[in-house]
């Protein structure tokens, strides 16, 4: 939850402050995944068992998981290149893909 989009002036406020999540992970160098927005639909929906992807899924906070969720797929395929990458430098064989792609 990083801001929040008030609905009166359609602007972002950043309740707990701007750019923090982004710092640390530049400091500690590892992937910034997104910003999720403040949303009450998301609360009442989880609460619910309906989460915002499917209650409201063109909502800015819809988007943002849909977003986040597309660079942690991002750097899994990285990670999993690196370990490959790793295991044929040590001559030991890749594990089995678990999946196909092109
Ligand atoms: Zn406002």
């Amino acid at each position: 939850m990083s801001h929040f989009i008030c609905p009166k002036c359609d602007e972002k406020h950043y309740i707990f402050g701007d750019g923090g999540a982004k710092k640390i992970s530049e400091q500690f160098h590892i992937p910034f995944l997104g910003e999720i927005p403040l949303n009450s639909g998301i609360m009442s929906g989880s609460d619910l068992g309906k989460p915002i992807m499917i209650t409201n899924p063109d909502s800015p906070s819809a988007k943002a998981f849909r977003s986040s969720a597309k660079n942690i797929a991002a750097q899994c395929s990285i990670l999993a290149s690196k370990l490959q990458q790793e295991m044929a430098s040590e001559g030991t064989e890749p594990a089995p893909e678990a999946s196909t792609t092109s």
